[in-house]
């Protein structure tokens, strides 16, 4: 695989996948463009070596069909001011090839939104997966994508992929493209390979011990990840919403907090399978009960596997992050997903606003920190330590995906593997 940083794109056309997925207010105003301001670098680095940008992103969910509430066309003049020169753009990505050969050194094309078409996701339209004809319809619509994605690949010399956040999908724009370059024009941008790179710390050269904090609110949206997991930690710190399935699964009386009661014996195996592996997996002891899910409900510690009727555990007791504190600040390696409260409520955020301070302690004291998935960093955010914490990932999904050990179609479409 070569480096973006060894190419030099001096007279070629490079297409670039970015996420310029932005939320819009009601009158179609960047409401926040970290993903824009994310993928300059990458951008600038082309246009400095003398060579044009072929933009191409989705925005939303079209499903397939026009819808000028999410056209691309919105945000050119953001593109322009982040790039600080002029963006012409491509009103129908799918017939922008005069556009594209018109375009000259440092000159910048942003393609209109992608998932206009149905090609790009590459899913039958309009048929059930029961639908007898669904195979051949599938069959037909990866052709029509392939031919997509070559159309889109005709625009430009090089391809590079610089969207984390699609990268666990298998799209035109994404993956399907990389076909129609060699390996020698094809790379990833300086934010993938930040995002790889940061996944690869945690999950392949991991200096120990190593800790993984996992919370938020259901185990069945994390199973995978735990799994994956059991392999590779020392400590797995289960928190929030989650661990109360671990303790009813043991016996204990979690009055109504969160669980679901499917999952316990999959809880009882995780618990199993952390012994047989010599994993230390460290669950709350303690919770700051709620008689209600509000902010102004009235609160108080509880024994984790005695919590009283009509009382829900919302927050990590202090017995609960003592341990946890221990455990962090003697980690090598951290990677956080999930808070461990129901921290958008101020009165129960303290325990997942602990949980960042130890993240950040232990970051000074030298431990590489991984923190990703929304909530969490939507928590680093809000105690303001993001910037103490080694690399927040802002690929939810993708990051998820990686953590559960499944390959990404859009890094192995460039890497090849
Ligand atoms: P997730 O998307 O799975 O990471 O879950 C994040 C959500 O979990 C946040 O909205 C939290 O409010 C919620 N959460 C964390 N702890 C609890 C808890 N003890 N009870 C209910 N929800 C929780």
């Amino acid at each position: 695989m070569i480096n973006i940083n060894d190419f030099n794109f001096a007279g070629l056309k490079a297409i670039v996948r970015v996420d310029f997925n932005v939320p819009l207010n009601e009158k179609g105003e960047i409401t926040d463009d970290t993903r824009i301001r994310g993928a300059v670098p990458t951008l600038k680095k082309i246009l400095a070596d003398g060579g044009s940008l072929i933009l191409m992103s989705h925005m939303g969910k079209p499903k397939g069909k026009v819808n000028p509430k999410l056209s691309l066309g919105q945000i050119a003049n953001a593109v322009a001011a982040a790039l600080a020169r002029p963006v012409k753009f491509a009103p129908d990505c799918a017939k922008a090839a005069d556009a594209a050969a018109a375009l000259k050194a440092g000159e910048v094309l942003l393609l209109e939104n992608l998932r206009f078409y149905a090609e790009e996701e590459g899913k039958p339209v309009g048929i059930e997966k029961d639908d007898p004809a669904y195979n051949e319809a599938k069959k037909q619509m990866k052709e029509r994508q392939a031919e997509f994605a070559k159309t889109l690949a005709s625009y430009a010399d090089v391809y590079v992929n610089d969207a984390f956040g699609t990268a666990h999908r298998r799209h035109a724009s994404t993956a399907v493209i990389a076909d129609y370059f060699d390996a020698d024009h094809k790379m990833l941008g300086f934010l993938m390979e930040k995002e790889v790179t940061a996944i690869d710390n945690v999950l392949k050269n991991a200096q120990h011990p190593f800790t993984a904090i996992i919370g938020g609110s259901k185990v069945s949206s994390k199973l995978a990840v735990i799994k994956n997991l059991l392999d590779k930690v020392d400590n797995l710190i289960i928190g929030g919403g989650m661990g109360f399935t671990f303790i009813k699964a043991q016996g204990g009386h979690i009055g109504d907090s969160l669980h679901e009661d499917d999952l316990m014996p999959e809880a009882l195996n995780v618990m199993a399978a952390a012994k047989e592996k010599g994993v230390n997996l460290s669950l709350s002891v303690q919770t700051i009960a709620a008689n209600e899910f509000s902010n102004d409900a009235e609160r108080k510690p509880v024994d984790i596997f005695n919590i009283p009727d009509g009382w829900e555990g919302m927050d990590a007791g202090e017995e609960s992050l003592k341990n946890w504190k221990e455990i962090i600040l003697a980690s090598k390696t951290i990677l956080w997903n999930g808070p461990v409260g129901v921290f958008e409520f101020e009165n129960f955020a303290h325990g997942t606003g602990e949980i960042a301070k130890y993240v950040a302690e232990a970051t000074k004291n030298g431990a590489y920190s991984l923190v990703g998935g929304g909530d969490s960093v939507a928590a680093v955010n809000k105690f303001g330590l993001a910037d103490q914490v080694s690399y927040v990932s802002t690929g939810g999904g993708a990051m998820l995906e990686a953590i559960e050990g499944k390959t990404l179609p859009g890094v192995a479409a460039i890497k090849g593997e």
